[in-house]
């Protein structure tokens, strides 16, 4: 049997804190314990946020840690034709609409479904989208995209989940609330999400498991945070004859006032706490791994 191939997926769009530091060290400790491989991959396709000294700063920091990758490392901003390629695939079964409203006129369309009663939420608390772009006639939308008009591009989400259904995963971390084993996968629970922008040929749920189906992993180690949007990888794999991994969720090191880390907090930042003379033993002392 292959060795199983695990991957830290951090995005440069700021510096690592203790909670990236938890996930890395899950991971290689997994891979010590399964004599596995380790990958790192480079999420930095929002070129908007995304920026070369982050980059450095995650070798630097996990290297420091202790921590030992495979390279070359998978950079997705080089990758987008294989993005583009699912994309296609996607498109061929009738699944990929453009959408046209602007961010403001989703809020306002929300708004107005609203005052009829709630609307749906995703699991991350965000409004299902609410429009019809889905209906419009194709010479409408062709007369849109040659007015040069932005677009996303979305998943008819009902039309895939007639194409397949009853899909699940194996948990062996833990969902948020408890989940493990055999879970029952929910993409409808996310609406119609987007796959793709006129000017980015994909989004996070596209490229992640393309990338995790092209790397070849087979265990996913990840925050919690990311649980309910499984739901939508396995959809994607599944449409797209990938093959599945095990996921392997974490709970997530909160700061103390309860809530998740966030890049721009320095009190949990890696840099400052080395820059305070704390060692790599005791950051992972402080996130529990003793
Ligand atoms: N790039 C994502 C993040 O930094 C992680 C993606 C994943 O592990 O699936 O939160």
């Amino acid at each position: 049997m292959p060795p199983p191939v695990f991957r830290f997926a951090p995005s440069p769009n700021g510096l690592l804190h203790l909670g990236h530091a938890y996930s890395a060290l899950l991971n290689f400790d997994r891979v010590r314990e399964t004599g596995g491989r380790l990958l790192l991959r480079i999420e930095d396709i929002d070129a908007t946020r995304c920026r070369p000294e982050f980059e450095a700063a995650i070798y630097e920091d996990l290297a420091w840690l202790g921590i030992a990758w495979e390279t070359p490392v998978r950079r997705q901003s080089e990758r987008l034709a294989d993005y583009r390629a699912a994309l296609e695939k996607l498109s061929a079964l009738g699944l990929v609409y453009p959408a046209f409203e602007s961010r403001a006129e989703i809020a306002k369309l929300v708004a107005a479904r609203e005052a009829d009663g709630p609307w749906p939420r995703d699991p991350d608390g965000a409004p299902l989208y609410p429009g019809e772009a889905n209906s419009l006639p194709a010479s409408e939308r062709s007369r849109l995209i040659a007015s040069g008009a932005p677009y996303a591009l979305r998943l008819d989400m009902a039309a895939a989940c007639r194409q397949v259904s009853g899909l699940t995963w194996n948990e062996l971390g833990e969902g948020p609330d408890g989940e493990r084993g055999l879970v029952a996968a929910r993409p409808e629970a996310w609406g119609d999400v987007i796959l793709a922008r006129k000017e980015t040929p994909t989004s996070y749920h596209l490229s992640v498991v393309v990338d995790d189906a092209l790397q070849d992993v087979t265990e996913i180690v990840r925050g919690q945070d990311l649980f309910h949007a499984t739901s939508v990888h396995r959809l994607l794999q599944a449409l797209l004859g990938l093959t599945e991994p095990i996921y392997r969720h974490h709970g997530l090191i909160r700061g103390t006032d309860g809530r998740k880390l966030s890049k721009s907090d320095r009190s949990t930042g890696l840099r400052e706490l080395r820059a305070a003379g704390i060692s790599p033993a005791a950051i992972r002392t402080t996130v529990g791994l003793g």
